[in-house]
């Protein structure tokens, strides 16, 4: 399979350039020159199989000609072996049509794990095979910081290196990330915000002699790879719940618009879905888009959902893709005059056609935390601040005699404050997290300084 790039400047590349590339040198995002599809009989065929077994058949044919079959299987049962429930993605029915896929069965508690956990095993083989080694560099407002240190950790030609602002991120995130000891992980409290923490990041990346010397990289959400493993749980949720035979929907609280374009390709590769209701919080551009025609810029709130505290969805640049028929110029056109005005109107027929497979619903705080407290008494079902938007939104949508499957991208004891604040109850860790707090922590504090941070992450590698 070759990629090509949204803006089509960029040249076509293999698998597993793409995977260590990320974003393309045109400023794009890259998509599979053409998408691999299942006929209804091969969809049919798919019952029974494992979460694993399932996901290396929808993945196989994206990564073919860079991975031999046998060592991609072996990458993908790894990924999902130290999951906390048989099913992987458990699938749970709240009430005669609806449904919610749990997505936080992974070591961290978020859906992230399903695309990093294979992200990191298949840089490791890739950088393996090339003699290569990589050094990871991120910033986390706390949340995401700990899905891509498990990706990491013990991995041979990786160094990873996270940092968070000191004392602003919740004891849980903290632990998360502070009490995994392998060699080649390095946390970084820094004293400043996250916003520091991000400029730092940026000023490594645009310094090209450190850049190049220390092979810097990141497993960020634009990376195709992390789309591709998601598509692997849509078809294990249509068809757990009767595909092809049976038509569905997903709803799907959305930030940076890489979840629910996974479900997108799905779509593309033959799955038969009805259709997407996207969720936002008060970061609604998306919402407001699908609603007005006219994506508008805001500034950035804080909410109770901070994953999905986001104006510009990065991965909605590939959905445009589709929408503009590879016309990458008249793209990048449009997504210029976005970032200069804040503003842009792709056009009433292509407005028109996206309107087809998506709709959205925003919930602001008040409406997420009666969410919760409503579902948590109808159902006994206690979500977190980020999947009770989908479940909401998909409630209200509700049609007869069509499955919606809401996809919980959290587990509530990720948030605990917001989750006992709307219903009174406390989440409790899984067992196997339940002793976090009592564990060792190792992390550095380090002065917000561009190049205090540099050299110790030289000197830490040397
Ligand atoms: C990252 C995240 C989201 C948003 O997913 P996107 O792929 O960015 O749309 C939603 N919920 C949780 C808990 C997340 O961590």
């Amino acid at each position: 399979m070759q990629y090509v790039s949204t803006r089509g400047k960029a040249p076509a590349l293999s698998f597993d350039d793409v995977l260590l590339t990320g974003l393309a040198r045109d400023g794009g995002l890259y998509l599979p020159e053409s998408w691999p599809t299942f006929t209804p009989d091969e969809i049919r065929d798919m019952r029974g199989l494992s979460y694993a077994d399932m996901a290396i058949r929808v993945m196989y044919p994206f990564v073919e000609g860079s991975i031999p079959e046998d060592d991609f299987a072996e990458l993908v049962r790894d990924a999902y072996a130290g999951f906390d429930h048989p099913a992987v993605a458990p699938l749970k029915q709240l009430d005669s049509d609806q449904w919610v896929m749990e997505l936080f069965h992974g070591p961290t508690l978020a859906f992230k794990d399903y695309a990093l956990q294979l992200l990191g095993r298949l840089f490791d083989y890739v950088l393996k095979k090339r003699g290569e080694k990589v050094t990871i560099v991120g910033a986390t407002s706390g949340d995401t910081g700990s899905a891509a240190i498990e990706a990491c950790r013990d991995r041979e030609c990786i160094d990873i290196f996270i940092m968070h602002p000191k004392g602003r991120v919740s004891d849980v995130q903290r632990c998360q990330m502070t009490t995994i000891l392998s060699s080649n992980v390095h946390n970084i409290a820094v004293e400043g915000t996250f916003d520091d923490c991000q400029d730092a990041v940026k000023a490594m990346f645009n310094d090209m002699d450190f850049r190049d010397k220390l092979n810097l990289s990141a497993v960020n959400s634009i990376n195709w790879a992390r789309i591709m493993a998601q598509i692997a749980y849509y078809f294990w949720a249509g068809v757990q719940t009767g595909s092809p035979d049976r038509e569905m929907r997903f709803s799907v609280p959305t930030g940076n618009f890489g979840n629910v374009f996974a479900g997108y390709c799905a779509k593309m590769m033959g799955l038969p879905i009805e259709g997407f209701i996207i969720g936002s919080n008060r970061n609604d551009i998306l919402t407001r888009y699908f609603q007005t025609g006219v994506m508008k810029m805001e500034t950035v709130e804080p909410s109770l959902s901070p994953s999905m505290d986001i104006q510009i969805s990065s991965n909605f640049e590939r959905l445009l893709a589709q929408h503009y028929d590879q016309d990458g110029s008249a793209l990048t056109q449009a997504l210029s005059q976005f970032r200069d005005t804040g503003e842009v109107d792709f056009g009433k027929e292509r407005w028109e056609a996206m309107c087809k497979d998506f709709s959205a619903k925003k919930l602001d705080d008040e409406e997420t935390k009666q969410a919760i407290r409503d579902f948590y008494e109808r159902t006994g079902e206690l979500l977190d601040p980020h999947s009770v938007i989908g479940c909401e939104a998909a409630r209200v949508a509700a049609k007869a005699d069509v499955v919606t499957i809401s996809l919980a991208t959290a587990h509530p004891a990720k948030f605990p404050a917001a989750v006992e604040d709307a219903s009174g109850v406390h989440p409790a860790l899984p067992e196997r997290l339940a002793d976090l707090f009592d564990r060792e922590e190792r992390f550095d504090v380090l002065e917000n300084d561009l190049a205090t941070i540099q050299s110790y992450i030289e000197k830490t590698l040397a």
